[in-house]
């Protein structure tokens, strides 16, 4: 089922993220963990893909299984940044072979390693190159695209980021998901400026509960998302007792999910990590809510 069609039901629902396994030994694991979370019926569930190649192999894979045997609609991420055109153009083909119909469109960020490599030969720089790949390929999909509440650490300014966005969209993007947050106030600022320049398609905001404080580090780093004092208190109370932080963790986002329902808001993406039991509690906490008509 495409995601657009998922979008315009106006229930209240959630949507869960997977990564791929990075080697062959722990696919079982992660395969596992993907069938638990199908078995809760979300709305859809994504797949990353990792832009270095290394696990990208397994995206396709994990998809497939969650729309064909699972009965869940899936969202296969493909990032595009220093990949050549043949590879692109491969993967998209390897992608309507298996009926994937709803692809993330993501440019992707560089290994470390490769970040001094001399980009002017690149087919694809920007997610908007990759949109066009998948336009032209002639495949029938829903695209979707990222797009940053707090501006993409790149951009210069958020003026510039939402031009660009608008790019992405005008290219053939259906719906956007956006980096974690943990200040709502910062989404719906973030709507309102992208309203205001003629971006309608579904926004879908991602949170992400923090489970443990190890993950608070690198989920800042990774998003370089502003840390409420509230959240911040949190974890300096609760951080050093695994126990406590994951409740506590999961208690915030159920939380932060509630204002967006709230708000308005339908469906909420949620960066659970490939753990059926947070993304299990997260929605025994909303029994009630979802199912409700916005
Ligand atoms: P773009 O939309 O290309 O934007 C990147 C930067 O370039 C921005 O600063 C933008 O303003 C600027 N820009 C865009 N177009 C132009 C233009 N035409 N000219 C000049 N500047 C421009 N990474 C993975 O490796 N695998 C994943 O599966 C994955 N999933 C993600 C899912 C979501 C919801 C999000 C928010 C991020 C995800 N990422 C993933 C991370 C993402 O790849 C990085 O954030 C990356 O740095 C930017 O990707 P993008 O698609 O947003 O890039």
């Amino acid at each position: 089922m495409k995601l657009t069609q998922v979008f315009q039901s106006g229930k209240l629902s959630l949507s869960f993220e997977v990564f791929p396994p990075k080697t062959g030994s722990s696919f079982e694991t992660v395969r596992t963990a993907t069938e638990e979370i199908a078995r809760l019926r979300p709305s859809f569930m994504s797949v990353t893909y990792g832009a270095g190649g290394g696990t990208s192999r397994y995206t396709l894979d994990i998809a497939r299984k969650i729309k064909h045997e699972y009965g869940v609609p899936t969202l296969a991420h493909l990032t595009c940044v220093s990949s050549t055109r043949e590879t692109v153009r491969q993967r998209i083909a390897d992608m309507e072979a298996a009926g994937i119909e709803n692809v993330m469109a993501l440019r992707g960020d560089l290994p470390p390693e490769m970040a001094d490599q001399d980009r002017s030969a690149w087919h694809y720089r920007y997610a908007v190159d990759l949109i066009r790949e998948l336009r032209e390929s002639g495949a029938d999909f829903c695209i979707g695209g990222a797009c940053y509440p707090e501006i993409h650490p790149e951009s210069a300014s958020q003026k510039e980021d939402i031009r660009y966005l608008k790019e992405k969209v005008d290219a053939g993007c259906s719906f956007l998901t956006t980096q974690m947050f943990f200040d709502n106030h910062l989404l719906y600022n973030f709507l309102y400026k992208i309203r205001e320049a003629g971006i309608t398609v579904p926004v879908i905001p991602g949170v992400m509960p923090i489970t443990n404080a190890n993950q608070v580090e690198r989920a800042m780093r990774l998003s370089g998302s502003f840390m409420p004092q509230r959240f911040k208190s949190l974890v300096d109370r609760f951080g050093s007792s695994p126990a406590a932080m994951k409740q506590a963790g999961i208690a915030y986002a159920t939380d932060q999910i509630i204002d967006l329902f709230a708000n308005g808001i339908t469906n909420v993406h949620v960066y659970s990590m490939n753990k059926p039991d947070v993304a299990q509690k997260i929605q025994a906490n909303l029994s009630d809510l979802l199912g409700m008509n916005a």
